[in-house]
């Protein structure tokens, strides 16, 4: 079983362009794919008040994107924005290919297959004995602010999930 190979993302860049989201993050362990996400995720989080929400650590975790946030006695309204911008990162990620940033999927092993590190990949990345891998598409569903929301990939945003209980 092949181990894809991720260039990991510019810590250093990142960390430039968002200090105050991102001097004390521990962990950029994720590829240089997802500069788009953890970007988007820092301008919103830049929107509340500086020094209150960081970003702790960025990893990979079946195949998308985990961001831990470090919150200071945030209000309720301002955890809410946050969480939004945590989730939103997280499932765009799943959208979006870890080597180059463009259009991907996860795939998971089919059944029968040992399990193995799974990536969010494009079809250039995508090692050729993955291809025939099912697509790992299941929706999401996140109780924000009291409200249920879904992810839905084809708008590319979260919205509220009309299904369920808030
Ligand atoms: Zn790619």
């Amino acid at each position: 079983m092949t181990v894809v190979d991720i260039p990991k993302i510019d810590a250093d860049r990142l960390r430039a362009l968002f200090p105050d989201m991102l001097g004390a993050c521990r962990y950029f362990d994720i590829g240089s794919g997802w500069m788009m996400p953890v970007s988007q995720l820092c301008v919103a989080l830049r929107k509340l008040p500086t020094g209150s929400v960081q970003v702790g650590e960025l990893s990979q975790k079946m195949g998308g994107l985990r961001v831990t946030l470090e919150e200071i006695s945030l209000p309720q309204e301002q955890q809410t924005a946050a969480r939004h911008a945590k989730i939103f990162a997280e499932e765009r990620s799943r959208y979006i290919c870890e080597v180059c940033g463009q259009m991907g999927d996860i795939r998971k092993p089919p059944e029968g297959v040992p399990s193995a590190w799974v990536y969010c990949l494009c079809h250039r990345h995508l090692p050729r004995e993955r291809r025939g891998w099912p697509i790992d598409r299941r929706a999401r569903r996140y109780q924000i602010g009291g409200v249920p929301w879904v992810y839905d990939d084809l708008l590319g945003r979260l919205r509220v999930d009309e299904q369920g209980d808030a």
